[in-house]
């Protein structure tokens, strides 16, 4: 019986909260604080059982601060924007409180994510033994799990690992992101990066491209993007010599993007408009939907897993591990689509992972340094059913 603060009110939080709410032998209180009070209180009314709300700028350490002393939860589950990682760290560790996310740090004006801000925390998570789980989303998150269970059951080695993000849902839009705008275009539009034999190894944005057999949704042309994930399984699982990363786009999200980013849209850059600042991908953001509300009308499915190749008993194997989840049956449950689901989902059981101390251990972790075990039987138990493919 363990209370839980869930800080951010959006697409993927929403899901947090409502399936904690059905999961009240573990998350026996549940508070929500979010920037604006309006979607705290629209979602408290969406809730299967009750919950506390109250708004919050997590930008400011000195609020979270307070709003932990007050609520007093076991942990904090950070759905707020990559953004607020260290306030929100920063304030757990004052509190004495654990700490889990979904996104790692991204800092507001370089569109550049990276672990290092949160493995810097190491020493002092350690030193108050509190416990910092990493990235317990989708893509971060059950994508590590899925490495970190292949290792254990399938592989005496891994030699490569190939991550393949399909999202065949069709929303109705013309354009629109599947989770936040801003942190969805910043990611995309990036350089792509892979790690071979010890080495990152860049390439042009979105300019790499393979097609894979998705499970559930056929034949996609994927393209080469880096991804947090990358960096903590290079690091975490031994004797890898290659680590990719895969997304499948429609050529319509393409198209959109490519006008947007040669009109300059996608840009971080602050512009003067009639004497206010503005930067071009936040005012972008206010014009396109809102993820949280796309669940209504997509329908279709996501298809997301790691391709695994490596050595058992001398011989060579190689494994697909994958979930593959439907838009419309995301959105009869929690009122969200598949996205939103597949992030929120593996949110609350990272969470429940340590209230119920299946996962200890003190300092800061990223998902594959724990038992994946549990996580993989809790998958199943809570909407994500996994399944294993030989290749
Ligand atoms: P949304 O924009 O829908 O939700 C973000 C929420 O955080 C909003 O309610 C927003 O408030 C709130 N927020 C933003 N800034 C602050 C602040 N300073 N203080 C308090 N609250 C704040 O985004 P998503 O739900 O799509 O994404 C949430 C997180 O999940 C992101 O970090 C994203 O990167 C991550 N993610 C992870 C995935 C994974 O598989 N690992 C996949 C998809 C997303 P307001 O309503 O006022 O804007």
């Amino acid at each position: 019986m363990s209370k839980v603060l869930i800080i951010g009110a959006g697409a993927a939080g929403s899901v947090v909260a409502k399936k904690c709410a059905k999961n009240r032998d573990i998350f026996s209180e549940i508070h929500v604080a979010s920037r604006t009070l309006s979607k705290c209180t629209a979602l408290q009314s969406e809730c299967s059982t009750p919950i506390t709300i109250s708004q919050v700028d997590a930008d400011e350490t000195a609020q979270v601060e307070q709003l932990i002393r007050r609520v007093d939860p076991e942990i904090v589950i950070n759905m707020a924007l990559p953004y607020q990682d260290l306030s929100i760290m920063d304030a757990c560790l004052i509190t004495g409180v654990h700490y889990l996310d979904t996104a790692n740090y991204e800092p507001k004006d370089e569109a550049k994510f990276c672990y290092q801000w949160q493995w810097d925390y190491q020493d002092r998570f350690k030193e108050k033994g509190l416990l910092a789980v990493l990235g317990s989303g989708f893509d971060p998150g059950v994508t590590n799990i899925f490495c970190a269970y292949a290792q254990k059951h399938y592989f005496d080695s891994i030699e490569t690992i190939d991550i393949v993000d399909c999202n065949d849902g069709d929303h109705g839009h013309p354009f629109a992101t599947n989770f936040n705008p801003e942190i969805n275009i910043r990611e995309v539009t990036q350089r792509g990066k892979y790690w071979e034999k010890g080495e990152w190894i860049e390439t042009a944005p979105l300019s790499v491209t393979e097609t894979f057999d998705f499970p559930e949704v056929g034949p996609r042309k994927a393209y080469l993007m880096h991804h947090e994930e990358l960096e903590s399984l290079a690091k975490h699982i031994k004797g890898l010599q290659r680590i990719r990363f895969w997304m499948t786009f429609s050529d319509s999200y393409l198209n959109h993007l490519n006008v947007l980013q040669s009109i300059g849209m996608t840009s971080i850059e602050p512009i003067d408009y009639n004497g206010q600042e503005i930067v071009p991908l936040q005012f972008l953001k206010a014009v396109l939907p809102n993820p949280a509300s796309l669940g209504k009308t997509t329908t279709g499915k996501t298809s997301i897993g790691c391709i695994i190749r490596g050595q058992k008993d001398g011989k060579e194997r190689s494994i697909f591990i994958y979930n593959s989840c439907d838009h419309a049956t995301c959105y009869e449950e929690v009122q969200s689509q598949a996205v939103s689901y597949t992030t929120g989902v593996p949110a609350m059981i990272g969470a429940m992972m340590v209230l119920t101390g299946k996962w200890q251990g003190t300092g800061v972790f990223n998902m594959e340094e724990f038992d994946p075990d549990p996580f993989m039987e809790a998958l199943s138990a809570h909407g994500l059913p996994w399944h294993v493919k030989e290749l």
